[in-house]
């Protein structure tokens, strides 16, 4: 690769210039380069919208370098494997000076709503991309190019590359032969191109019932390759579409649609997942007939494969998904606990953990299992840099310091409140402004969590026990003295003393030494806080796979609801702001139920990966 074709760079390769922006390379950057520097698409001209041939000829040279495309159809929420795919189709056309299209392959009238089409614009934004570029709209729709498609398929029928075959469901099924069986020809596969247009164009004006025939290409009933042998392109389907209303009552199948959707809108390089692969011969031969036919513009886009997202404890399906938010097993396409996009942002997830996941996932051509412990890891690293600190009381008890009232007698006593302060971000980024530091206040009560105490320490247990001295972060030491407990024996306070003139940042508050610090919150300005305890949906780490039913294996605790203290910054989070209860993990208030009054934060991703464990 020594040819400097490329306008962008030229003193090196494309692959120079990617490498500049130090990400790793894949089999995609690599064609891509390669197609740069060759000037593969360098002469392809865009009109500034989609359209034939004619249409691209007499605009200008395409000022995007590459055109890539990611188009889902609106049947649902997006998912954290669409996430891959955004990143990837929008993050190429970044990285090479290219734009990405935002298609919606709304060609399948009966699945598709326009509730969804708003969420997969959403999503696709919040993840961080948009398409709009050189002063142009790339927001497309497949149903706008029914016109064309149409057309197309009356250039085949007269070209004598597609018939209109009259077969039974039933029979077009067993004619087709299977893997070692070739196909048997159709015998209406003889027909004029005269007879076939005619019954096309009495297809799509409604003079037959659906299902009654269907047009096909005429390609070869005997190809190794099933998908080759004489596909399904149009059929009759009495549907009213939500674009197209009830104009149509014949509609494309995918296979013929997807190319043409791509040629029209310039697309060089078609991204798609594996179990495309078999179709590319079609997609392929398609784009050969219709630039024989000077219908589309040349060079047509080329498909290519990777692996699909298969994350563990997690299942990517839009239909499964469905199954679950239908049969109430989650409330709800937001569930914090949904691999959909929504439910991502609602759990804490942020784009730059979910970008970072994609980067370090990279793209292959097999299939494989990422574990979840690897998104995990991304939001984590993440939000360490990011997330304010703050402390709260996940199990709480009473803690009584006896001595304050005699401690504190010269500055009220019983009654006084202690001023702390810690900061929201112990490691703010290098050239960043600190925030504010957070204030709350310590008292002769204080909350714990009931973890923090034993009365007869396991060994090696550091924390509060009988005659052990530990440290209130960011307040006095204190020294454990006992507890009270109710008549079933539940501990209903923590007993201990303060040690005099240990406040943290207080000149000699370090002279007593102790071997453990614990978090608290005071009960004279703690605020009580609903706080959502996620866990895995699944228990197992495949819940669909070879055909098990998903519905199986749910995780009975999946969610655990308690109420916790929190200290008053925290109280006072924005919904959506992340922050790190310190020493229990990640936790996001909730985009939609939280408010000042009654705050409510979802667990995000614990501090350390238990996943493996
Ligand atoms: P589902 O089976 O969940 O409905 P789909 O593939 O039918 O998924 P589309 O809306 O057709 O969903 O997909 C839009 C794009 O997202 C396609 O290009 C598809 O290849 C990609 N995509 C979908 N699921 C994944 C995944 N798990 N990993 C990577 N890419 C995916
Ligand atoms: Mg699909």
């Amino acid at each position: 690769m020594s040819s400097t074709h490329t306008n962008t760079h030229p003193a090196g390769t494309a692959a120079d210039a990617a490498a500049a922006d130090h990400k790793p390379s894949n089999f995609l950057r690599q064609i891509i380069e390669k197609d740069l520097d060759q000037g593969t698409y360098a002469q392809r001209r865009w009109a500034g919208t989609p359209g034939d041939a004619a249409h691209h000829a007499a605009g200008p040279l395409d000022p995007a370098k590459i055109r890539t495309r990611f188009p889902p159809e609106p049947n649902g929420y997006l998912h954290v494997g669409h996430a891959k795919s955004i990143c990837l189709n929008f993050g190429l056309a970044r990285d090479y000076g290219g734009v990405c299209h935002m298609r919606f392959d709304d060609t399948n009238p009966e699945t598709e709503d326009t509730e969804y089409v708003n969420s997969i614009l959403d999503a696709v934004q919040w993840l961080g991309f948009g398409w709009e570029a050189n002063g142009q709209n790339h927001l497309f729709q497949a149903s706008d190019y029914f016109d064309f498609m149409y057309r197309a398929a009356e250039y085949l029928i007269e070209a004598g590359h597609a018939y209109v075959d009259e077969q039974s469901p039933e029979d077009m099924r067993a004619n087709r032969g299977d893997f070692g069986k070739p196909g048997v020809d159709s015998p209406f596969r003889t027909r004029t191109p005269a007879e076939n247009l005619e019954r096309f164009r009495q297809m799509a004006q409604g003079q037959h019932a659906d299902g009654a025939m269907v047009l096909r290409a005429k390609i070869d009933m005997a190809s190794p390759n099933i998908n080759m042998r004489d596909p399904a392109i149009y059929r009759i389907r009495r549907a009213t579409h939500h674009n197209t209303g009830d104009k149509w009552c014949i509609y494309p199948m995918y296979t013929f649609a997807h190319p043409i959707e791509d040629a029209l809108e310039q697309i060089t390089h078609s991204i798609c997942t594996l179990e495309f692969e078999d179709q590319r011969p079609f997609y392929d031969w398609l784009m050969d007939r219709l630039a024989e036919g000077g219908l589309l513009a040349a060079p047509a886009p080329k498909q290519y494969e990777f692996a699909r997202l298969n994350l563990t404890y997690v299942i990517t399906s839009k239909r499964k998904l469905a199954a679950l938010v239908n049969e109430g097993k989650v409330n709800g396409w937001d569930d914090p606990r949904m691999p959909t996009i929504v439910g991502l942002r609602r759990r804490g997830y942020t784009p730059a953990a979910l970008q970072a996941f994609a980067e370090r996932i990279g793209v292959t051509k097999s299939d494989s299992w990422i574990d979840y412990s690897t998104l995990e890891g991304c939001l984590r690293e993440d939000l360490e840099l990011k997330a304010h600190r703050g402390m709260a009381v996940l199990n709480p008890v009473k803690l009584v310091l006896t001595n304050w009232d005699e401690v504190f007698a010269p500055l009220g006593g019983a009654a006084y409140l202690d001023p702390c302060t810690l900061p929201a971000l112990p490691h703010p980024p290098e050239g960043t402004e600190p925030p504010a530091a957070r204030h709350f206040t310590i008292g002769k009560e204080v909350w714990i969590d009931r973890e923090d105490f034993e009365e007869v320490p396991p060994k090696g247990y550091k924390r509060l026990f009988p005659g052990n001295k530990v440290r209130l972060k960011g307040g006095h030491v204190i020294e454990c003295t006992g507890c009270t407990k109710d008549a079933n024996g539940v501990i209903t306070e923590v007993l201990a003393t303060v040690v005099p003139d240990t406040k943290s940042g207080t000149p000699g508050a370090d002279s007593v030494k102790v071997k453990a610090a614990i978090t608290w919150v005071g009960v004279a300005d703690g605020v009580s806080a609903e706080v959502r305890m996620y866990d895995r949906l699944f228990v197992d780490a495949q819940p669909d796979a070879g055909g098990k039913d998903f519905l199986e294996s749910l995780n009975p605790n999946s969610l655990k609801v308690v109420t916790a203290i929190v200290e008053p910054s925290l109280a006072n989070a924005q919904p959506d702001q992340k922050f790190q209860f310190e020493r229990h993990g990640y936790f996001v208030a909730d985009r939609v139920d939280h408010s000042a009054g009654k705050p409510v934060f979802n667990l995000a991703v614990g501090l350390k990966d238990s996943w493996g464990k």
